[in-house]
Protein backbone atom coordinates (compact mmCIF):
# COMPACT_ATOMS: atom_id res chain seq x y z
CA UNK A 1 0.00 0.00 0.00
CA UNK A 2 1.50 3.37 -1.27
CA UNK A 3 2.16 6.01 1.73
CA UNK A 4 0.55 9.58 1.91
CA UNK A 5 2.23 12.53 1.73
CA UNK A 6 0.20 15.69 2.80
CA UNK A 7 1.94 19.01 1.43
CA UNK A 8 0.18 22.65 3.02
CA UNK A 9 1.15 25.65 4.03
CA UNK A 10 0.30 24.86 7.62
CA UNK A 11 0.58 21.87 9.49
CA UNK A 12 -1.91 20.13 11.80
CA UNK A 13 -0.06 19.03 15.20
CA UNK A 14 0.47 15.74 15.85
CA UNK A 15 -1.23 15.73 19.26
CA UNK A 16 -4.70 17.77 17.61
CA UNK A 17 -6.96 15.30 17.99
CA UNK A 18 -10.86 15.79 17.36
CA UNK A 19 -12.45 18.59 18.88
CA UNK A 20 -9.65 20.67 18.38
CA UNK A 21 -8.69 20.25 14.94
CA UNK A 22 -11.39 20.91 12.07
CA UNK A 23 -12.92 18.12 9.76
CA UNK A 24 -10.21 19.05 7.29
CA UNK A 25 -7.36 18.19 9.48
CA UNK A 26 -8.54 15.32 11.26
CA UNK A 27 -9.87 13.37 7.90
CA UNK A 28 -6.01 14.21 6.69
CA UNK A 29 -4.47 12.83 9.89
CA UNK A 30 -6.91 9.60 9.70
CA UNK A 31 -5.61 8.59 6.23
CA UNK A 32 -2.06 9.56 7.36
CA UNK A 33 -2.53 7.02 10.15
CA UNK A 34 -4.00 4.55 8.08
CA UNK A 35 -1.37 4.58 5.28
CA UNK A 36 1.19 5.96 6.55
CA UNK A 37 2.80 8.85 5.30
CA UNK A 38 4.68 12.44 6.08
CA UNK A 39 2.52 15.63 6.61
CA UNK A 40 4.97 18.43 5.47
CA UNK A 41 4.57 22.22 5.43
CA UNK A 42 5.54 25.62 7.55
CA UNK A 43 6.05 25.48 11.30
CA UNK A 44 3.94 29.17 11.79
CA UNK A 45 7.15 30.13 12.96
CA UNK A 46 9.30 33.25 11.54
CA UNK A 47 12.88 33.35 12.42
CA UNK A 48 16.33 35.19 11.66
CA UNK A 49 18.00 32.20 9.83
CA UNK A 50 16.50 29.32 7.78
CA UNK A 51 17.20 25.86 9.19
CA UNK A 52 19.15 23.23 7.41
CA UNK A 53 16.54 20.35 7.90
CA UNK A 54 13.29 20.52 8.62
CA UNK A 55 12.13 19.95 12.33
CA UNK A 56 10.67 16.51 12.73
CA UNK A 57 7.87 14.81 14.69
CA UNK A 58 7.33 10.96 14.41
CA UNK A 59 4.03 9.87 15.78
CA UNK A 60 3.47 5.88 15.26
CA UNK A 61 3.23 5.83 11.13
CA UNK A 62 3.15 9.71 10.39
CA UNK A 63 6.11 12.00 10.64
CA UNK A 64 5.39 15.75 10.92
CA UNK A 65 8.03 17.55 8.99
CA UNK A 66 8.04 21.90 9.12
CA UNK A 67 10.03 24.22 8.11
CA UNK A 68 10.37 28.01 9.66
CA UNK A 69 10.31 30.96 7.96
CA UNK A 70 12.76 33.67 7.54
CA UNK A 71 11.20 37.25 8.38
CA UNK A 72 12.11 38.02 4.23
CA UNK A 73 9.78 34.78 3.47
CA UNK A 74 6.98 35.22 5.61
CA UNK A 75 6.58 39.09 4.12
CA UNK A 76 6.95 38.07 0.47
CA UNK A 77 5.98 34.68 0.08
CA UNK A 78 3.21 34.44 2.87
CA UNK A 79 1.80 37.68 3.59
CA UNK A 80 2.85 39.16 0.06
CA UNK A 81 2.57 36.82 -3.23
CA UNK A 82 -0.12 34.78 -1.57
CA UNK A 83 -1.88 36.84 1.13
CA UNK A 84 -2.01 39.51 -0.71
CA UNK A 85 -2.09 38.96 -4.52
CA UNK A 86 -3.48 35.33 -5.06
CA UNK A 87 -6.00 35.52 -2.28
CA UNK A 88 -7.55 38.84 -3.63
CA UNK A 89 -7.30 37.53 -7.01
CA UNK A 90 -8.83 34.14 -6.87
CA UNK A 91 -12.07 35.62 -4.42
CA UNK A 92 -11.93 38.26 -7.50
CA UNK A 93 -10.94 41.79 -5.55
CA UNK A 94 -8.56 43.12 -8.19
CA UNK A 95 -9.03 46.31 -6.54
CA UNK A 96 -7.13 44.63 -3.30
CA UNK A 97 -4.51 42.56 -5.21
CA UNK A 98 -0.88 44.32 -4.72
CA UNK A 99 1.48 42.79 -8.17
CA UNK A 100 5.13 42.96 -7.19
CA UNK A 101 7.95 40.85 -9.12
CA UNK A 102 9.95 40.59 -5.97
CA UNK A 103 6.86 38.70 -4.11
CA UNK A 104 6.81 36.09 -6.72
CA UNK A 105 10.25 35.42 -6.94
CA UNK A 106 10.16 34.98 -3.21
CA UNK A 107 6.65 32.82 -3.21
CA UNK A 108 8.60 30.51 -6.16
CA UNK A 109 11.70 30.50 -4.06
CA UNK A 110 10.13 28.88 -1.40
CA UNK A 111 8.36 26.42 -3.01
CA UNK A 112 11.61 25.25 -5.07
CA UNK A 113 13.24 25.34 -0.91
CA UNK A 114 9.91 23.38 0.25
CA UNK A 115 10.32 20.40 -2.52
CA UNK A 116 14.64 20.63 -2.00
CA UNK A 117 13.78 19.80 1.92
CA UNK A 118 10.65 17.15 0.98
CA UNK A 119 12.27 15.13 -1.88
CA UNK A 120 15.01 13.49 0.93
CA UNK A 121 12.00 11.87 3.12
CA UNK A 122 10.00 10.37 0.21
CA UNK A 123 9.63 6.72 -0.98
CA UNK A 124 9.50 5.35 -4.05
CA UNK A 125 5.28 4.59 -4.13
CA UNK A 126 4.31 7.41 -1.97
CA UNK A 127 1.42 9.45 -3.10
CA UNK A 128 2.37 12.93 -2.64
CA UNK A 129 -1.14 15.59 -2.12
CA UNK A 130 -0.33 19.38 -2.20
CA UNK A 131 -3.09 21.91 -0.60
CA UNK A 132 -3.93 24.94 -2.16
CA UNK A 133 -3.09 28.38 -3.51
CA UNK A 134 0.35 28.77 -1.11
CA UNK A 135 2.03 25.54 -3.16
CA UNK A 136 1.16 25.81 -6.49
CA UNK A 137 4.23 25.16 -8.08
CA UNK A 138 5.82 22.92 -5.71
CA UNK A 139 4.88 19.64 -7.85
CA UNK A 140 6.64 21.33 -10.81
CA UNK A 141 9.83 22.05 -8.91
CA UNK A 142 9.54 18.34 -7.09
CA UNK A 143 9.49 17.03 -10.71
CA UNK A 144 12.49 19.25 -11.74
CA UNK A 145 14.25 17.56 -9.05
CA UNK A 146 13.49 14.33 -10.62
CA UNK A 147 10.47 13.21 -8.09
CA UNK A 148 8.54 11.01 -10.08
CA UNK A 149 5.78 9.75 -7.53
CA UNK A 150 2.11 10.52 -8.72
CA UNK A 151 1.16 14.37 -7.07
CA UNK A 152 -1.73 15.80 -6.43
CA UNK A 153 -2.80 19.54 -6.20
CA UNK A 154 -6.21 20.33 -4.23
CA UNK A 155 -7.37 24.11 -4.33
CA UNK A 156 -9.62 25.01 -1.56
CA UNK A 157 -9.92 28.67 -2.90
CA UNK A 158 -11.97 29.60 -6.32
CA UNK A 159 -9.91 29.39 -9.30
CA UNK A 160 -11.48 32.79 -11.20
CA UNK A 161 -12.14 33.36 -14.33
CA UNK A 162 -10.24 33.70 -16.96
CA UNK A 163 -10.04 37.53 -17.86
CA UNK A 164 -9.20 37.70 -13.60
CA UNK A 165 -6.53 35.17 -13.59
CA UNK A 166 -4.79 37.18 -16.84
CA UNK A 167 -4.50 40.04 -14.86
CA UNK A 168 -1.55 38.45 -12.80
CA UNK A 169 1.25 39.55 -14.96
CA UNK A 170 2.74 36.00 -13.91
CA UNK A 171 -0.73 34.27 -14.56
CA UNK A 172 1.08 31.88 -17.91
CA UNK A 173 4.04 30.69 -15.33
CA UNK A 174 1.73 30.05 -12.69
CA UNK A 175 -0.57 27.54 -15.02
CA UNK A 176 1.92 26.16 -16.23
CA UNK A 177 3.09 25.00 -12.81
CA UNK A 178 -0.36 24.06 -11.94
CA UNK A 179 -0.37 21.38 -14.93
CA UNK A 180 2.84 19.85 -13.57
CA UNK A 181 0.76 17.68 -10.92
CA UNK A 182 -1.18 14.38 -12.25
CA UNK A 183 -4.61 15.64 -10.96
CA UNK A 184 -5.94 19.27 -9.93
CA UNK A 185 -8.99 19.06 -7.74
CA UNK A 186 -11.46 22.20 -7.67
CA UNK A 187 -13.95 22.84 -5.50
CA UNK A 188 -17.01 23.46 -8.05
CA UNK A 189 -18.28 23.16 -11.47
CA UNK A 190 -17.24 26.96 -12.41
CA UNK A 191 -13.51 26.87 -11.18
CA UNK A 192 -13.20 23.61 -13.07
CA UNK A 193 -15.18 25.65 -15.84
CA UNK A 194 -12.65 28.85 -15.56
CA UNK A 195 -9.68 26.78 -15.30
CA UNK A 196 -10.70 24.51 -18.70
CA UNK A 197 -11.28 28.40 -19.79
CA UNK A 198 -8.02 29.44 -19.44
CA UNK A 199 -6.29 26.03 -20.53
CA UNK A 200 -7.70 26.26 -24.09
CA UNK A 201 -7.80 29.82 -25.04
CA UNK A 202 -4.41 31.07 -22.77
CA UNK A 203 -2.24 28.03 -22.88
CA UNK A 204 -3.14 26.80 -26.52
CA UNK A 205 -3.68 23.16 -24.62
CA UNK A 206 -6.48 21.24 -25.32
CA UNK A 207 -9.73 19.17 -23.41
CA UNK A 208 -9.02 15.21 -24.26
CA UNK A 209 -12.11 13.88 -22.34
CA UNK A 210 -12.50 11.95 -19.81
CA UNK A 211 -11.51 14.38 -16.99
CA UNK A 212 -7.92 14.77 -18.97
CA UNK A 213 -6.86 17.88 -20.14
CA UNK A 214 -2.87 18.00 -22.03
CA UNK A 215 -0.87 21.37 -21.86
CA UNK A 216 2.48 22.68 -21.92
CA UNK A 217 3.58 18.66 -22.45
CA UNK A 218 1.62 17.25 -19.58
CA UNK A 219 -1.39 15.39 -19.43
CA UNK A 220 -3.37 15.46 -16.00
CA UNK A 221 -7.12 14.75 -14.32
CA UNK A 222 -8.82 17.39 -13.43
CA UNK A 223 -12.27 16.83 -11.65
CA UNK A 224 -14.42 18.64 -9.47
CA UNK A 225 -14.29 17.44 -5.31
CA UNK A 226 -16.40 19.49 -3.34
CA UNK A 227 -15.19 19.17 0.16
CA UNK A 228 -17.23 17.93 2.93
CA UNK A 229 -17.38 17.81 6.28
CA UNK A 230 -17.57 14.99 9.17
CA UNK A 231 -21.25 15.32 9.32
CA UNK A 232 -21.85 12.44 12.12
CA UNK A 233 -18.67 14.19 14.56
CA UNK A 234 -21.22 17.30 14.48
CA UNK A 235 -24.55 15.52 15.18
CA UNK A 236 -23.09 13.78 18.03
CA UNK A 237 -21.45 17.06 19.39
CA UNK A 238 -24.92 18.74 18.52
CA UNK A 239 -26.60 16.39 20.34
CA UNK A 240 -24.46 16.83 23.63
CA UNK A 241 -24.51 20.78 23.53
CA UNK A 242 -28.02 20.13 23.28
CA UNK A 243 -27.96 17.94 26.33
CA UNK A 244 -26.33 20.73 27.88
CA UNK A 245 -22.64 20.07 27.55
CA UNK A 246 -20.91 23.12 26.85
CA UNK A 247 -23.90 25.53 26.84
CA UNK A 248 -22.90 28.01 29.50
CA UNK A 249 -22.50 30.89 27.19
CA UNK A 250 -26.11 29.93 25.19
CA UNK A 251 -28.15 30.27 28.47
CA UNK A 252 -27.46 33.50 28.40
CA UNK A 253 -29.47 34.24 25.69
CA UNK A 254 -33.17 35.66 26.09
CA UNK A 255 -35.65 33.58 25.23
CA UNK A 256 -37.87 36.01 23.87
CA UNK A 257 -35.12 36.74 21.31
CA UNK A 258 -34.48 35.60 17.73
CA UNK A 259 -30.76 34.81 16.61
CA UNK A 260 -29.79 35.12 13.34
CA UNK A 261 -25.63 33.96 13.35
CA UNK A 262 -22.93 34.54 11.24
CA UNK A 263 -19.06 32.92 11.67
CA UNK A 264 -16.43 33.89 9.53
CA UNK A 265 -12.30 34.94 9.53
CA UNK A 266 -12.41 38.89 9.64
CA UNK A 267 -11.98 38.75 5.70
CA UNK A 268 -12.92 40.98 2.77
CA UNK A 269 -14.60 38.00 0.73
CA UNK A 270 -16.97 37.26 3.33
CA UNK A 271 -18.96 40.48 2.71
CA UNK A 272 -19.57 41.37 6.28
CA UNK A 273 -20.13 45.16 5.76
CA UNK A 274 -22.46 43.92 3.21
CA UNK A 275 -24.44 41.74 5.25
CA UNK A 276 -24.23 44.22 8.35
CA UNK A 277 -26.21 46.75 5.90
CA UNK A 278 -28.43 44.09 4.43
CA UNK A 279 -29.29 43.34 8.50
CA UNK A 280 -29.91 47.55 8.32
CA UNK A 281 -32.09 47.11 5.66
CA UNK A 282 -33.84 44.38 7.28
CA UNK A 283 -34.65 46.57 10.12
CA UNK A 284 -35.90 49.50 8.11
CA UNK A 285 -37.89 47.23 6.09
CA UNK A 286 -39.30 44.96 8.70
CA UNK A 287 -40.13 47.27 11.82
CA UNK A 288 -42.01 44.22 13.37
CA UNK A 289 -38.43 42.69 14.20
CA UNK A 290 -36.90 45.70 15.71
CA UNK A 291 -35.91 44.73 19.57
CA UNK A 292 -37.08 40.94 18.42
CA UNK A 293 -34.30 39.31 16.08
CA UNK A 294 -30.39 40.14 17.13
CA UNK A 295 -27.29 39.34 14.27
CA UNK A 296 -24.86 37.78 16.44
CA UNK A 297 -21.66 37.91 14.39
CA UNK A 298 -18.86 36.16 15.16
CA UNK A 299 -15.70 37.65 13.09
CA UNK A 300 -12.36 36.85 14.83
CA UNK A 301 -9.23 38.83 12.74
CA UNK A 302 -7.47 37.26 10.60
CA UNK A 303 -4.13 38.08 8.94
CA UNK A 304 -3.81 41.31 10.88
CA UNK A 305 -0.41 42.01 9.26
CA UNK A 306 -1.97 42.83 6.08
CA UNK A 307 -3.22 46.44 5.45
CA UNK A 308 -6.59 45.31 3.94
CA UNK A 309 -7.48 42.87 6.91
CA UNK A 310 -6.60 46.26 9.31
CA UNK A 311 -8.60 48.53 6.68
CA UNK A 312 -11.80 45.58 6.49
CA UNK A 313 -12.06 45.45 10.31
CA UNK A 314 -11.84 49.60 11.02
CA UNK A 315 -14.67 49.28 8.33
CA UNK A 316 -16.97 46.87 9.99
CA UNK A 317 -16.68 48.43 13.60
CA UNK A 318 -17.61 51.26 12.15
CA UNK A 319 -20.66 49.80 10.46
CA UNK A 320 -21.65 47.42 13.67
CA UNK A 321 -21.22 51.19 15.80
CA UNK A 322 -23.22 53.01 13.65
CA UNK A 323 -26.17 50.58 13.09
CA UNK A 324 -26.40 49.81 16.72
CA UNK A 325 -26.81 53.28 17.41
CA UNK A 326 -29.09 54.30 15.00
CA UNK A 327 -31.95 51.15 15.63
CA UNK A 328 -30.32 50.24 19.27
CA UNK A 329 -32.07 50.44 22.15
CA UNK A 330 -31.31 50.20 25.96
CA UNK A 331 -32.33 46.98 26.40
CA UNK A 332 -31.74 45.75 22.70
CA UNK A 333 -28.62 45.32 20.39
CA UNK A 334 -28.94 44.88 16.75
CA UNK A 335 -25.66 43.51 16.21
CA UNK A 336 -23.63 41.69 18.57
CA UNK A 337 -20.11 41.58 16.88
CA UNK A 338 -17.67 39.57 18.80
CA UNK A 339 -14.64 40.35 16.94
CA UNK A 340 -13.13 36.53 18.94
CA UNK A 341 -13.03 32.72 17.93
CA UNK A 342 -14.75 30.27 19.57
CA UNK A 343 -14.06 26.56 20.13
CA UNK A 344 -15.80 24.26 17.78
CA UNK A 345 -18.36 22.99 20.86
CA UNK A 346 -19.31 26.69 21.52
CA UNK A 347 -19.93 27.09 17.70
CA UNK A 348 -22.03 24.71 17.77
CA UNK A 349 -24.23 26.07 20.14
CA UNK A 350 -24.32 29.21 18.44
CA UNK A 351 -25.43 27.03 15.76
CA UNK A 352 -28.32 25.67 17.38
CA UNK A 353 -29.53 29.04 18.99
CA UNK A 354 -29.77 30.40 16.30
CA UNK A 355 -32.85 30.13 13.91
CA UNK A 356 -30.91 31.53 11.21
CA UNK A 357 -27.58 30.70 9.77
CA UNK A 358 -26.66 34.11 7.11
CA UNK A 359 -23.54 32.97 5.20
CA UNK A 360 -23.31 35.54 2.40
CA UNK A 361 -19.76 36.04 0.98
CA UNK A 362 -19.19 38.08 -2.19
CA UNK A 363 -16.57 34.68 -3.10
CA UNK A 364 -15.96 31.58 -1.28
CA UNK A 365 -14.19 28.07 -2.29
CA UNK A 366 -16.48 26.11 -0.59
CA UNK A 367 -17.48 27.45 3.20
CA UNK A 368 -17.59 24.93 6.02
CA UNK A 369 -19.71 27.28 8.27
CA UNK A 370 -22.56 26.84 6.01
CA UNK A 371 -22.50 22.85 6.22
CA UNK A 372 -21.44 23.05 9.84
CA UNK A 373 -24.54 25.28 10.79
CA UNK A 374 -26.99 22.47 8.78
CA UNK A 375 -25.07 19.79 10.92
CA UNK A 376 -25.44 21.65 13.89
CA UNK A 377 -29.58 22.02 13.43
CA UNK A 378 -32.61 20.27 15.92
CA UNK A 379 -33.75 17.35 13.46
CA UNK A 380 -37.25 18.44 14.97
CA UNK A 381 -36.78 22.07 14.29
CA UNK A 382 -34.10 22.63 12.52
CA UNK A 383 -32.84 26.48 11.53
CA UNK A 384 -32.62 27.98 7.75
CA UNK A 385 -29.77 28.85 5.96
CA UNK A 386 -29.58 31.94 3.82
CA UNK A 387 -26.83 31.15 1.92
CA UNK A 388 -24.72 32.95 -0.50
CA UNK A 389 -24.74 32.20 -4.05
CA UNK A 390 -20.83 33.09 -4.40
CA UNK A 391 -20.13 30.22 -2.02
CA UNK A 392 -18.86 27.39 -3.53
CA UNK A 393 -21.50 25.47 -1.29
CA UNK A 394 -24.77 27.03 -2.64
CA UNK A 395 -23.62 24.38 -5.56
CA UNK A 396 -24.68 21.72 -3.60
CA UNK A 397 -26.62 22.94 -0.60
CA UNK A 398 -30.29 23.79 -3.00
CA UNK A 399 -32.32 23.17 0.36
CA UNK A 400 -30.78 26.85 1.44
CA UNK A 401 -32.52 30.41 0.65
CA UNK A 402 -30.16 31.56 -1.60
CA UNK A 403 -29.44 35.01 -2.37
CA UNK A 404 -27.16 37.69 -4.06
CA UNK A 405 -24.53 39.18 -1.10
CA UNK A 406 -25.06 42.28 -2.97
CA UNK A 407 -28.51 43.01 -2.94
CA UNK A 408 -29.42 44.48 0.44
CA UNK A 409 -33.14 44.25 -0.37
CA UNK A 410 -32.88 40.56 -1.46
CA UNK A 411 -30.82 39.65 1.68
CA UNK A 412 -33.56 41.68 3.75
CA UNK A 413 -36.48 39.52 2.33
CA UNK A 414 -34.92 36.26 2.72
CA UNK A 415 -34.47 37.13 5.92
CA UNK A 416 -37.96 37.89 6.84
CA UNK A 417 -39.06 34.67 4.56
CA UNK A 418 -36.45 32.52 6.71
CA UNK A 419 -38.36 34.16 9.89
CA UNK A 420 -41.94 33.18 8.38
CA UNK A 421 -40.74 29.89 7.27
CA UNK A 422 -43.21 26.63 8.42
CA UNK A 423 -42.21 23.54 9.93
CA UNK A 424 -42.76 21.66 7.21
CA UNK A 425 -40.61 23.57 4.62
CA UNK A 426 -37.57 23.85 7.01
CA UNK A 427 -37.67 20.29 7.37
CA UNK A 428 -38.30 19.43 3.93
CA UNK A 429 -34.92 22.14 3.30
CA UNK A 430 -33.10 20.90 5.94
CA UNK A 431 -33.29 17.35 5.05
CA UNK A 432 -32.79 17.78 1.69
CA UNK A 433 -29.38 19.20 2.73
CA UNK A 434 -28.36 16.48 5.21
CA UNK A 435 -28.76 13.86 2.29
CA UNK A 436 -26.35 15.68 0.53
CA UNK A 437 -23.82 16.63 3.23
CA UNK A 438 -23.90 13.10 4.52
CA UNK A 439 -23.56 11.47 1.08
CA UNK A 440 -20.15 13.60 0.77
CA UNK A 441 -18.94 14.03 4.03
CA UNK A 442 -15.31 14.90 4.36
CA UNK A 443 -14.37 11.41 4.61
CA UNK A 444 -15.73 10.45 0.56
CA UNK A 445 -13.73 13.79 -0.18
CA UNK A 446 -10.44 12.36 0.94
CA UNK A 447 -11.23 9.14 -0.15
CA UNK A 448 -11.98 10.44 -4.03
CA UNK A 449 -9.01 12.21 -3.99
CA UNK A 450 -6.76 9.37 -3.19
CA UNK A 451 -8.47 7.50 -5.30
CA UNK A 452 -7.90 9.28 -8.49
CA UNK A 453 -4.37 10.21 -7.44
CA UNK A 454 -3.41 6.68 -7.16
CA UNK A 455 -4.76 6.34 -11.03
CA UNK A 456 -1.94 8.50 -11.86
CA UNK A 457 -0.38 8.93 -14.41
CA UNK A 458 -2.74 9.58 -16.86
CA UNK A 459 -2.41 9.56 -20.55
CA UNK A 460 -4.28 10.49 -23.55
N1 LIG B 1 -14.03 28.52 13.11
C1 LIG B 1 -13.71 28.25 14.43
N2 LIG B 1 -13.85 29.25 15.37
C2 LIG B 1 -14.27 30.50 15.04
C3 LIG B 1 -14.60 30.77 13.69
C4 LIG B 1 -14.47 29.76 12.75
O1 LIG B 1 -13.33 27.12 14.77
O2 LIG B 1 -14.37 31.36 15.93
C5 LIG B 1 -13.94 27.43 12.10
C6 LIG B 1 -15.30 27.04 11.53
O3 LIG B 1 -15.96 26.14 12.39
C7 LIG B 1 -14.92 26.45 10.17
C8 LIG B 1 -13.63 27.19 9.81
O4 LIG B 1 -13.18 27.85 10.99
O5 LIG B 1 -14.65 25.07 10.29
C9 LIG B 1 -13.84 28.21 8.70
O6 LIG B 1 -13.95 27.53 7.47
P1 LIG B 1 -14.69 28.20 6.22
O7 LIG B 1 -14.58 27.22 5.09
O8 LIG B 1 -16.08 28.59 6.58
O9 LIG B 1 -13.90 29.53 5.90
P2 LIG B 1 -12.32 29.86 5.76
O10 LIG B 1 -11.93 30.51 7.05
O11 LIG B 1 -11.60 28.57 5.49
O12 LIG B 1 -12.24 30.86 4.63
Amino acid sequence: MSRLVVVSNRVAKATDGKGRAGGLAVALQDALKKLGGVWFGWSGSVVAKQQDKPEIVQAGPVTYATLDLTRKQYNEYYNGFANRTLWPLFHYRLDLAAFSQQNYSSYREVNTLFASKLKPLLKNDDLIWVHDYHLIPLGEELRRAGVTQPMGFFLHTPFPAMEVMTVLPSNLDLVRALCAYDVVGFQTENDLRAFLDYIVNEAGGGIMGNHLVHAFGNTLRVEIFPIGIDVEELEKTAQEVGRGKGSRRMRIKPSNRTWIVGVDRLDYSKGLVQRFQSFERFLESHPAYRGAVTLVQIAPPSRSEVIEYRDIRHTLEGEAGRINGRFGEFDWVPINYLSKSYTRIELVGFYQASRIGLVTPLRDGMNLVAKEYVAAQNPEDPGVLVLSRFAGAARELEGALTVNPYDADGVADALAIALKMTIEERLERWNAMMDVMRANNVTVWRDNFIETLRGAPYEV
